[in-house]
């Protein structure tokens, strides 16, 4: 569900009220004046001159009354956006895998055009809380087939070979945020995309700082948020396909490794470590893990304890 709100002076209140005049409902909570229902929005005035869009519609809503104040769906941070972004023709990207001890780091971008939008919903793009591993792989080539993507696996060699040349988590993903983009871009050529937006974990000018070397740096119509995937379906696609090449590679290492490997960087993720270890020998262990995780020591410890 989509949220707006707008703030409107003591002059343009009654305009809205008086639109909305026949969907009135009765709604008994501090500070309302007003509310309204209409099929896809419920609409709530407030005494401070607040107004509270919620729902499907609630951006064509909002956006009838101009000045909307910012996109604000379960507690994003980020860039003021554009009235009606989500139904904007956008490039929005995302990565995976940072959190993991286990598998690679990735990230996919990927341009969703305006009249694209409706069609990649139908598909089962949703909420993002509500998609489990097996439903985005399950709708990960369909969605591939309609969207002009990029995905890049950073494998664990070569991510441990940059972090221990003493780039940052931040940097590494900089650089495959800019990467994807620029990737994504070329492939749309002449087309352009409206917006870009990218799921925020660096603030804009640390972000931009990580790429001062790079040949090439996206700009241009850059909006940064977190919670991106919520506020564009291209954000919620790019983070179901980097989430599908990561579980992806995990099959592949599973295998390899002989056991399946777990999510994440908890205790269970030390156990199978020291399994590893004992099994294949730290140095296949450290091929497959980001090496500088607490959990390497961890599992050395358990590994060889007594
Ligand atoms: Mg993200």
């Amino acid at each position: 569900m989509s949220n707006q709100v707008i703030v409107l002076s003591e002059k343009e209140l009654p305009k809205v009220l008086r639109f909305y005049e026949t969907n009135k409902v009765t709604r008994n909570a501090p500070g309302v004046i007003f509310a309204a229902k209409i099929a896809d929005t419920s609409i709530t005035a407030y005494r401070s001159g607040k107004v509270l869009f919620q729902g499907a519609g609630a951006d064509r809503e909002a956006a009838r009354w101009g000045t909307v104040t910012k996109v604000t769906p379960s507690g994003a941070k980020g860039d003021t956006l554009p009235a009606n972004f989500a139904s904007l023709s956008v490039l929005g990207s995302d990565e995976t895998g940072t959190g993991d001890f286990f598998g690679p780091v990735t990230v996919a971008a990927c341009f969703v055009s305006s009249d694209q939008i409706e069609l990649v919903k139908e598909l089962g793009v949703k909420d993002s809380k509500q998609l489990t591993d097996a439903y985005m792989q399950h709708i990960a080539e369909d969605l591939k087939r309609v969207v002009t993507y990029s995905v890049l696996t950073l494998d664990t060699i070569k991510y441990n070979e940059i972090q221990s040349r003493g780039w940052s988590q931040g940097k590494i993903k900089a650089i495959l945020h800019n990467q994807a983009l620029q990737q994504v871009l070329d492939q749309m050529h002449p087309v352009l995309p409206e917006h870009i937006l990218i799921d925020q974990f660096a603030e804009r000018r640390v972000y931009y700082n990580y790429l001062k070397d790079e040949s090439s740096i996206i700009q241009d119509k850059v909006f940064f948020s977190t919670k991106a995937e919520n506020l564009h379906v291209s954000v919620a696609i790019a983070s179901i396909l980097a989430r599908v090449a990561f579980l992806e590679a995990m099959d592949q290492l599973s295998t390899k490794a002989g056991v399946t490997l777990p999510k994440g960087a908890g205790p269970k993720v030390d156990q199978i470590a020291c399994q590893i270890i004992r099994k294949k020998g730290e140095p296949f262990l450290h091929s497959i893990t980001k090496v500088h995780f607490a959990n390497t020591q961890k599992a050395l410890n358990l590994a060889y304890k007594k």
